[in-house]
């Protein structure tokens, strides 16, 4: 039986509401791994000012209608509501419309993912699956896999087989 990872709300962040909410039509097929590519945060209070200016960032200059992940993850293993489950994200242009996005908070081209990171995000897929917002069959990808981008890093995509094991 997995276990429901605890997830900080948007409220407790302090999101901005969404200018709109598309609803996933059927469970997520796939999941793609990002990273912030900001520098980690070391506490929650720093994470929270941080999701807050990554919401402003992709509502005010990439003009999204919300943050652009599903969830994030900071390094100490917290996990927090992006768009939640069951949202059309914009995160993988092209396959927004049957996956789910993970952001993994800081920058991974040098730096290694957390055990406690990956232990997060694992629970989380789990409880997804469980909860029939992911395909048991989902497929798990690196953003590099699906566009032209360096995301999630060269350290967090040699991680990914770690997530692959979750199901
Ligand atoms: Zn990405």
């Amino acid at each position: 039986m997995a276990q429901q990872v605890n997830v900080v709300s948007r409220e407790q962040w302090g999101a901005a509401p969404p200018r709109k909410k598309e609803t996933l039509k059927g469970f997520a097929k796939k999941v793609v791994i990002h990273h912030t590519a900001v520098q980690a945060c070391k506490d929650l209070n720093e994470c929270k000012t941080q999701l807050v200016s990554i919401q402003r960032g992709h509502m005010t200059d990439k003009k999204f209608d919300d943050i652009g992940y599903n969830f994030l993850v900071a390094g100490d293993g917290t996990v927090f509501e992006g768009r939640g489950w069951g949202v059309v994200g914009a995160h993988a242009k092209g396959n927004n419309h049957d996956s789910l996005g993970i952001a993994f908070m800081g920058n991974f081209n040098n730096d290694t993912p957390s055990k406690e990171a990956i232990s997060s995000v694992k629970q989380l897929l789990q409880f997804g699956v469980c909860q029939s917002f992911l395909d048991p069959e989902f497929v798990l990808f690196g953003h590099r896999d699906l566009g032209s981008t360096e995301c999630p890093g060269d350290q967090l995509y040699a991680a990914l087989p770690q997530l692959r094991n979750a199901k």
